[in-house]
């Protein structure tokens, strides 16, 4: 059984960077649905003794080309808000510490320009999708954007995002409308670097 995470704080908690509105629509509808239709497409392929990254990570060994797309989306619109949901706070650290800030610093030479970079990948993923920040066993942090619900793992990078940003309308537009840009910059004014930081040595070891 694939569980939707539970919030880490109240649905009026984000406001105003994320209204309650949105995410009770979003969480509460959206992100439910996708969590039950994955549970029921992965039960389905056999797949489900696998955790949703494993599963995300060998779409490959799905022959039925229907199955393995709804599995993408699906397991992609699953994992993507679990990660998305679980890595703010209405109280958030912010900036990274440890290991993720010796590597943010090495590979982008400052916090400012890593946010500089994943809201340009965010601002230019044209429709629905989402901009990463991912990684591997070797600590090394790439930004990418995705189409739908893809990620690093269904795409077969290797990588494991660390944050996610979720740049479908139903993210943003019941408060910013066409301005993803300023939803952009609210996203990270309540993300907790305390948390992706742990993930990130979670994930690096
Ligand atoms: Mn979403």
């Amino acid at each position: 059984m694939y569980e939707q995470i539970k919030l880490p704080y109240e649905t009026n908690a984000l406001e105003p960077y994320v209204d309650q509105l949105t995410v009770e629509t979003h969480y509460g509808k959206h992100h439910v649905t996708y969590t039950k239709t994955f549970n029921e497409l992965a039960e389905k392929a056999g797949l489900n003794n696998l955790s949703a990254e494993e599963l995300l990570a060998s779409l490959d060994k799905v022959s039925d080309e229907t199955l393995k797309k709804a599995l993408k989306n699906q397991g992609g619109g699953y994992y993507n808000h679990n990660l998305y949901f679980e890595m703010f706070s209405p109280s958030p650290s912010k900036e990274p510490t440890g290991k993720l800030k010796e590597a943010i610093d090495k590979t982008f030479g400052s916090l400012d320009e890593l946010k500089d970079q994943l809201s340009k990948a965010a601002a230019g993923q044209f429709g629905s999708g989402w901009a990463w920040l991912s990684t591997d066993k070797s600590g090394a942090l790439v930004v990418s954007a995705s189409p739908n619900q893809d990620n690093p793992i269904s795409e077969g990078t290797g990588r494991i995002p660390i944050i996610g940003l979720d740049v479908w309308e139903h993210a943003y537009y019941l408060k910013y409308k066409n301005l993803r840009p300023d939803y952009i910059k609210a996203f990270f004014e309540i993300l907790d670097w305390g948390k992706v930081s742990a993930r990130y040595d979670e994930i690096v070891g």
